[in-house]
């Protein structure tokens, strides 16, 4: 159904209601042991929605247990993975997932531009759909993850088991809260490990509902614990847990060191997701409307509160000027507003602090001596800002804003825009805009970032892997690379007698 023919806002008041306000801790929703409580707030207007229980330590201790438990006891690693067979296999509960998730998908999506402030036609066009697609994904895999046979020295034969690694500590942001938990709940289980999930403070909503459809599809109970908490409490508490056994982590680059060392001090592995600033190259011969109309989407899409953000654009001087003109006046027609009307790109900050932080960086921007040629005034919503004249030492062409500001620099040569899009501690994406495929070529492989988008940006894909190089983390979510980060290798040797070797 097209969003506009929904009250997506009447919608997500009403599924308000049924959300679970508790934790989930073995199959059961429960309240915090020392009964603390997170305000979740309308990012629109600041008001207060509800309340949600907030874990502690003995909340994180519990879930891991619980998390044990399904993992030693349980029937969830032992399932057969095949989705085939009729029953509760593992592929076939994620499969059942993907359907409830998908039969109520306008409820999601609804709950998550509430909580997040979200643009519906994204909430609803890409974030849900991408998260069916993720579960339905992953089920598929289930039944595809194997060791191989090796051949060895004298009467021996080999193989190895590709084994689940068990219980999985795993900590999300607040800027997609679904697709977040989905890119990490739906590898992990399909290779048969147990999940502790740690909510972000902001925006617990989605992934308790979430939550509820988990156990509605057959996950057996403590196989997926979801606890909403604050960061330095709960989440501190899950990673430095010596009863899980891996850390998977999205976020800033700040705390994911924090979450490094306290996995490095038990011996866990970890998978970190972390921050971004993205360089966005645009060359002479580039399609300059594609350009200018994607660069404004890789870095004012969900108001740019997206980790790979496309926020330095590096532009050509022979096109710098026209490429300056077109985005100043495309930034000023960009429709902001309230997130539930279907025609809206770009709704509300989350919250205070990231609204105060993107007013800051325009502030500094100016002081900087950076030219702004559109947006920059004060509001409750931040409007669409780009920056020309950038220097890249500039604090806009270095940090992380995470909020809709688009800094322009010009170059001259390719050289020159090679070395100066790498020189960042970051490495997450990068963009390439031209119509040579040697310039194209030559780009994809020079550019040190995790994803290379090439004339477009943020195209996600289930099957695509996605990660940092550099500060921007490690490891990868998303396709077949994120099943090894989720399960570990045992080799098996035995004799192998009376056979011709
Ligand atoms: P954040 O690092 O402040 O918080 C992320 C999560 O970590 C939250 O759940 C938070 O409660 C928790 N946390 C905070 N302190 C903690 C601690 N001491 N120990 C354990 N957990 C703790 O980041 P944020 O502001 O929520 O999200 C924005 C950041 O996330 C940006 O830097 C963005 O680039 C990054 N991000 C990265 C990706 C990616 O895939 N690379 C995706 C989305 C967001």
């Amino acid at each position: 159904t097209a969003p506009s023919k929904i009250d997506y806002e009447s919608l997500a008041f009403e599924a308000l209601q049924d959300v679970p306000r508790k934790l989930l801790i073995g199959g059961k929703w429960t309240d915090a042991a020392d009964r603390r409580s997170i305000a979740v707030f309308d990012p629109r207007t600041e008001a207060h929605l509800i309340h949600v229980a907030a874990a502690g330590e003995a909340d994180v201790d519990a879930a891991v247990a619980a998390a044990r438990r399904a993992f030693d006891e349980g029937p969830w690693p032992r399932m057969s993975a095949k989705a085939s067979a009729g029953g509760t296999e593992r592929g076939r509960v994620l499969y059942r997932l993907a359907d409830l998730i998908e039969q109520h998908a306008d409820e999601l999506a609804a709950l998550e531009t509430l909580d997040v402030g979200m643009p519906i036609t994204f909430s609803q066009g890409l974030e849900v759909p991408q998260t069916v697609d993720i579960f339905r994904y992953y089920a598929g895999w289930a039944d595809k993850i194997h060791g191989k046979t090796i051949p060895v020295d004298g009467p021996y034969w080999a193989y190895t088991l590709r084994e689940p690694l068990g219980v999985i500590g795993q900590i999300v942001p607040w800027n997609f809260p679904l697709i977040m938990a989905a890119w990490k709940l739906a590898p992990a289980l399909a290779c048969g490990n147990t999940c502790v999930l740690k909510v972000a403070e902001q925006t617990p909503l989605v992934s308790l509902r979430l939550g509820q459809l988990a156990l509605e599809a057959g996950l057996p109970p403590g196989a997926v614990n979801i606890l909403p908490g604050i960061g330095e409490v709960a989440g501190a508490a899950l990673v430095r847990h010596p009863g899980i056994d891996k850390v998977v982590f999205t976020g800033s680059t700040e705390v994911g060191r924090l979450v490094a060392e306290a996995a490095g001090r038990n011996l866990k592995p970890c998978t970190l997701e972390l921050g971004g600033k993205s360089p966005l190259i645009v060359e002479a011969d580039a399609d300059l409307g594609l350009a200018v109309s994607t660069a404004q989407d890789a870095v004012f899409f969900h108001q740019g509160q997206i980790c790979c953000a496309g926020s330095r654009v590096f532009v050509h001087e022979g096109v710098y000027d026209e490429f300056v003109a077109r985005s100043a006046q495309a930034a000023q027609h960009r429709p902001v507003g309230n997130p539930f009307e279907a025609e809206v790109l770009q709704g509300p900050q989350v919250d205070r602090a990231q609204f105060d932080k993107a007013m800051r960086y325009i502030d500094l921007g100016r002081t900087e001596g950076a030219r702004l040629a559109a947006g920059g005034r004060r509001g409750f919503f931040v409007e669409p800002t780009v920056f020309t004249g950038v220097r890249d030492d500039m604090a806009i062409a270095r940090e992380e804003i995470f909020g809709p500001v688009q800094s322009i620099m010009s170059y001259k040569s390719l050289d020159e825009v090679i070395r100066r899009a790498n020189a960042t501690p970051y490495g997450l994406a990068a963009g390439v805009f031209s119509s040579n495929l040697d310039t194209v070529n030559t780009l994809a492989r020079a550019l040190k970032a995790g994803t290379v988008w090439v004339n477009c940006f943020t195209v996600m894909d289930s099957a695509v892997p996605f990660g940092g190089y550099k500060d921007s983390g490690m490891g990868r979510e998303k396709g077949e690379d994120a099943l090894q980060h989720y399960t570990q290798v045992k080799a098996v040797v035995q004799p192998l007698k009376g056979a011709a070797w």
